[in-house]
């Protein structure tokens, strides 16, 4: 393709998704295929000969578009949202035609100075601690996931449990062990896996009502393993569980880490972000005891997936558990200890130049236009559970100090109110115009409404509780009958 070829379809292309987007609204939210319907579609073997991209362009509305559950649309409350828009978009297109690697500062200087800059500029949005700054002793990257950023967190406190050990010695799995909630993403299990230290290694400390880590229950967790000669490395504590947005009591749990030496990684997937919002930034408060921290810009912060951000108070103890030089990548910069080299802060050598979508983002927006999103899944979270609350059919489950409303319909007494619940669910996301997931709370089943979609309006909520309302009508009359 040479490039005034990739001029005219790259044209096409971004008039295709602009006018997806256009059309979002009236496609069904949940994609109505079954399983094994999308590779029908594909031919058995792959093309021998080139084809026109209009053939490529026509086979995205036949065999792709169907086949999606269209997380963009403004009837997207499942899961957390997973936002992108023109900005992202076009930052990772230029990102895509640079094509740079930069595993190293020297493969491509811009690609590490830019992202450590935006990083740093992130850490002052959203509050973060002095010591996160490139300036100081830490310093933020960019990774792939919040689950890679869990598992670099855990090497890198590994690394500083074990006196640097680890990295010639490995871990002794039978002697590390790591602090987890029942309400902490799976992910963070998976690392202690992927570490080498097996599930014993988890401890799981209790909640308390509203499904926070109770920091007595984790103090005397700490103490009966060091008594017994244990070794502990790391206490996940979440601001914003992915269940419920359950908020882990840093201020609390900051002083027991430290008291036991033990590393504290605060995993605010979702919820990080919101810093940006000066008044939620007491969810956080005691933020300044980690030792880690990672927020999802993929989630709620209208950039594409990937652009995960994760900061260290104290880069060495990460450089130390990950760095390697080969002699193919020595060069005079590194060797100077003069600059970056980020693959030395994740766990794959190549990177793409993830920050430019971060870049176009907090440009195109502005941090006030960033804010004005978080406010507005908020406000209209906020909405939605006074509407709840003030009906009898509902529930409000939990707190729901973000944009995450959970809902408990009630159902008459000799009802199955989990079946109950989850027939209403499959109702509404067959229905089409809206999809939303569900979780467990105290054992029973609950609907999450996750408000948060860039293009959700305060309209698409109303239509989501009209729905909710009366398709509990319909189904506590079939129940009735
Ligand atoms: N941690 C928390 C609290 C989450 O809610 C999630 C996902 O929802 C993750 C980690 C995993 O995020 P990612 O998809 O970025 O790996």
């Amino acid at each position: 393709m040479t490039p005034e070829e990739f001029r005219r379809h790259g044209h096409e292309v971004v008039d295709w998704i602009a006018d997806y987007w256009t059309r979002l609204p009236g496609l069904p939210v949940r994609s109505p295929v079954a399983p094994g319907d999308v590779r029908a579609l594909l031919p058995d073997a792959a093309p021998e000969r080139g084809e026109p991209l209009s053939a490529v362009l026509a086979d995205l509305d036949r065999v792709v578009v169907p086949g999606l559950t269209h997380w963009q649309h403004p009837g997207f409350f499942g899961y957390f949202p997973a936002n992108t828009s023109g900005p992202s978009v076009l930052g990772d297109l230029v990102s895509a035609g640079l094509g740079v690697q930069g595993m190293s500062w020297v493969t491509s200087p811009a690609a590490t100075e830019l992202e450590q800059h935006v990083l740093d500029w992130f850490a002052d949005l959203l509050g973060l601690p002095a010591s996160f700054r490139s300036s100081g002793a830490g310093g933020g990257v960019l990774q792939d996931s919040s689950s890679g950023a869990n598992l670099v967190a855990l090497l890198a406190a590994l690394h500083r449990a074990s006196g640097g050990t680890t990295v010639r010695h490995g871990v002794v799995p039978e002697e590390y062990t790591v602090y987890v909630s029942a309400e902490t993403h799976s992910s963070m299990e998976k690392a202690v896996r992927v570490a080498g230290l097996g599930s014993d290694a988890v401890r799981i400390v209790e909640v308390d009502y509203d499904l926070a880590m109770r920091p007595a229950a984790l103090a005397a967790r700490l103490e009966r393993d060091v008594a017994r000669g244990l070794k502990p490395v790391l206490v996940c504590a979440t601001v914003g569980t992915t269940s419920t947005t359950a908020v882990d009591p840093l201020a609390e749990l900051g002083p027991i880490c430290q008291r036991f030496g033990v590393w504290l990684h605060v995993d605010a997937a979702y919820a990080g972000v919101s810093g940006l919002v000066p008044e939620l930034r007491p969810l956080q408060d005691g933020v300044e005891w980690a030792d880690s921290y990672t927020t999802d810009a993929h989630k709620w912060l209208l950039t594409g997936f990937d652009a995960t951000l994760f900061w260290v108070a104290d880069r060495a103890a990460l450089t130390g558990a990950l760095a390697i030089l080969p002699e193919y990548l020595r060069n005079a910069a590194t060797d100077a200890g003069a600059v970056v080299d980020y693959r030395d802060w994740q766990i794959e050598l190549g990177r793409r130049f993830r920050a430019l979508k971060l870049w176009f983002v907090v440009r195109w927006y502005g941090a006030e236009g960033l804010r004005a999103h978080i406010r507005s899944g908020v406000a209209l979270a906020d909405e939605l559970a006074r509407w709840a609350e003030a009906d009898e059919r509902f529930d409000v489950a939990t707190a729901h100090p973000l944009s995450l409303v959970c809902l408990r319909p009630r159902w008459a007494d000799d009802v199955d109110a989990d079946v109950a619940t989850m027939t209403l669910l499959e109702r509404l996301n067959d229905g089409g115009e809206v999809f939303l997931t569900h979780t467990t709370v105290r054992g029973a089943v609950v609907l999450r409404v996750a408000v948060g979609a860039p293009t959700t309006t305060r309209t698409h909520v109303e239509r989501a509780w009209q729905l909710l309302a009366e398709n509990h009508d319909w189904l506590s009359r079939d129940f009735a009958e």
